[in-house]
C-alpha cells in the first residue's frame, strides 16, 4: 500500500533549499543568534534534527565535496596549466579549504536533512500522522 505523504518530496526539497525544518517548514534548524549551532530538535514540531551516531558526518561530506569540486580542483587545474603559480594556488586553496566549509555550514546541514528525508519521507512525523518517531523509542 503506497504511503500517502502529508509532506511531499517537493516540499522537502523546497524546505531544504530554504533552510527550514523538513517537517513543519519553520525557520528552526539553527539556534537563534548562533551561526554554527544546529538545534538538537525543531522547537516548533519536535523533529529530531541531529539524529546521532555519525549523522553529523553527512554535512561534512557535502561541505568537503563542494569545496573540492568548486574550489580545490579548479585551482589545481589553473595551476597545472600555468595560469596561476604554486604559491597563490596554495594560499587560495588553503583559504578556500577553511572558509568554504564555514560558509556552507548551514546549507550543508539543510541539504543533508533534505536528502535524508527525501529518501525516507516516512520518517517525518507529519507523514506518520502522529507523534515524532523519536518519542516512541
Ligand atoms: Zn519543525
Amino acid at each position: 500500500m503506497p504511503l500517502r505523504l502529508h509532506v511531499t518530496r517537493r516540499q522537502i526539497v523546497s524546505r531544504g533549499l530554504h533552510h527550514t525544518c523538513p517537517n513543519c517548514g519553520g525557520r528552526t534548524l539553527f539556534q537563534t543568534g548562533k551561526r554554527f549551532a544546529l538545534n538538537p530538535a525543531c522547537p516548533a514540531c519536535g523533529l529530531k534534527l541531529d539524529r546521532g551516531d555519525g549523522f553529523f558526518l553527512g554535512p561534512f561530506v557535502i561541505s568537503y565535496t563542494v569545496t573540492v569540486a568548486f574550489a580545490i580542483v579548479p585551482l589545481l587545474v589553473l595551476a597545472i596549466f600555468g595560469v596561476i603559480g604554486p604559491a597563490p594556488t596554495i594560499i587560495l586553496g588553503g583559504g578556500c579549504a577553511l572558509a568554504l566549509p564555514a560558509l556552507l555550514y548551514r546549507s550543508s546541514w539543510s541539504w543533508w536533512l533534505m536528502g535524508y528525508f527525501y529518501f525516507l519521507p516516512e520518517k517525518l512525523p507529519h507523514n506518520r500522522g502522529a507523534r515524532c518517531e523519536d518519542e516512541e523509542a
